[in-house]
């Protein structure tokens, strides 16, 4: 038999829920409001990591080179 566990509210003694909202995360009451809350940051916002980012395409065919432009932020 599978037992389900969850946390209660320290004010009121019911069940909390689960919060996460941008970049806040963390449990509610929603009963009496009641809430303990933290900073979630995703996983793509604090990777240091170097990427090496390239594309081929013709250098004559001027859509190639616009789309190039636009990603890049370099003038065409
Ligand atoms: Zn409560």
């Amino acid at each position: 038999m599978k037992k389900n566990y969850f946390m209660v509210c320290e004010r009121c003694g019911r069940r909390l829920e689960r919060l996460k909202e941008g970049s806040a995360q963390g449990l509610r009451c929603a009963d009496c409001g009641w809430s303990v809350v933290t900073t979630h940051i995703s996983g793509i916002k604090v990777d240091e990591t170097k990427y090496e980012v390239s594309c081929g395409g013709d250098y004559k065919n001027e859509a190639h080179i616009r789309a190039v432009s636009e990603v890049t932020g370099y003038n065409f």
